[in-house]
């Protein structure tokens, strides 16, 4: 091993995700798996439930894990929540914004798009403007936390307005999840998706998901089936409800894996895990300036992420090279820039198991020697 983290068997993961994990998750991955029919894994299914519930600060009772990654709770989401020739916003300020209009687009809905530059987020004002002035619109769409950037998009005023309408308020959690704070009974979120290998520091594999009683009942009265079987929440609704109805075989050891992951949350505390992380990405930014290297987000005009943070590259600095320094020669991996930010910045990755001040001290020893 060429990094100096001793807690770690092989490459510290200082990129977008997924990040390393906790000993007890190893433990819980490597248990002999139950039946997905199992009584006793009933019970663990229960707990994920009601784990995520606090989690998401949502008392709603559809809530649970997508067998498949984040993209899979995006599709859960809009292949149950958006019917052909739904009129839908979705707000775009980086990757994770377009693939939100592209599955739109393939659900055959009416897309209306409204964007901002790459690095930058809306104001909630003049998104409440754009939805007043659509009085068909079914859906809302927007990404909480853009991975592609490292800007928190604030939607709190956007979901407040609204839960007095019969709008779908969708958001994508995935990078934000136990990261920053995300209230979603309280912003009026309808439906909500995130990824087990951010902040919860999981493997790649799951999706946690929530919808609220609004977006049951869109999902009740649908006239067209869902096009898609594995993601038809009203036959997984059987799954993860009372009936316990078998669909498809649940991810057993991932399950696991997340249980422990939502408990190791929840120990902490989430309050903390927020405090920790932003206490650690004030450390990151210390030592970034140091270095002499800037934030891709204008700090002063946007909030970044505290979970990610997205670099300007030096004039002068091959990415690609330096990347691939810093994981052959030291075994640490940090993230690239995605589509116009490709070669632009680095994206590096400070979440769940990965936020530590010792984890940030040995990135910032390697990248030094490479940095004048
Ligand atoms: N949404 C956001 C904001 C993401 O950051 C990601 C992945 O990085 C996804 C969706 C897709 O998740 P996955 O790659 O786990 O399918």
């Amino acid at each position: 091993m060429k990094n100096n983290i001793e807690t770690i068997d092989g490459k510290l993961l200082m990129g977008p995700g997924p990040t390393n994990i906790d000993r007890r998750i190893k433990s819980a991955l490597s248990r002999e798996p139950l039946s997905h029919l199992d009584p006793d894994f009933f019970s663990i299914l229960d707990n994920i439930s009601s784990s995520l519930r606090r989690v998401f600060k949502t008392n709603n009772k559809v809530t649970f894990a997508v067998s498949g990654t984040g993209s899979s709770g995006m599709e859960m989401a809009m292949t149950n929540l958006i019917e052909p020739g739904d009129e839908v916003l979705v707000l775009k300020n980086g990757e994770f914004g377009n693939r939100m209009e592209n599955l739109a687009q393939r659900l055959k809905a009416k897309v209306s798009v409204m964007s901002t530059k790459w690095g930058e987020s809306f104001e909630q004002s003049l998104v409440i403007e754009k939805i007043k002035s659509m009085p068909n619109l079914k859906l809302v769409s927007v990404v909480h936390a853009e991975t592609s950037t490292g800007v928190l998009q604030e939607i709190d005023l956007i979901g407040k307005y609204l839960k007095s309408t019969d709008i779908i308020f969708l958001v994508d959690a995935v990078t934000s999840l136990t990261g920053v704070n995300l209230e979603v009974d309280e912003w009026g979120i309808d439906s909500c998706f995130s990824g087990s290998q951010k902040c919860l520091s999981v493997p790649p594999g799951l999706a946690p998901i929530t919808f609220n009683e609004k977006a049951l009942l869109k999902v009740k009265n649908r006239k067209n089936l869902n096009s898609s079987w594995y993601f038809d929440l009203k036959m997984l609704i059987n799954y993860w409800g009372e009936e316990r109805v078998y669909h498809h075989t649940a991810p057993v050891n991932m399950l696991f894996a997340l249980n422990e992951g939502l408990s190791i949350c929840l120990q902490e505390g989430l309050e903390k895990r927020f405090e920790r992380h932003k206490s650690n990405s004030e450390y990151f930014m210390t030592l970034l300036k140091q270095v002499g290297l800037k934030s891709f987000v204008d700090e002063e005009k946007f909030k970044a992420l505290p979970v990610l943070k997205s670099v300007i590259i030096p004039k002068g600095m091959n990415d690609k090279e330096l990347r691939s320094k810093m994981l052959i020669n030291h075994d640490i991996e940090i993230g690239g820039g995605l589509g116009p930010t490709k070669g632009q910045i680095w994206r590096f990755g400070l979440m769940g198991f990965n936020s530590k001040k010792e984890f940030i001290d040995e990135l910032f020893r390697k990248l030094a020697l490479y940095i004048n």
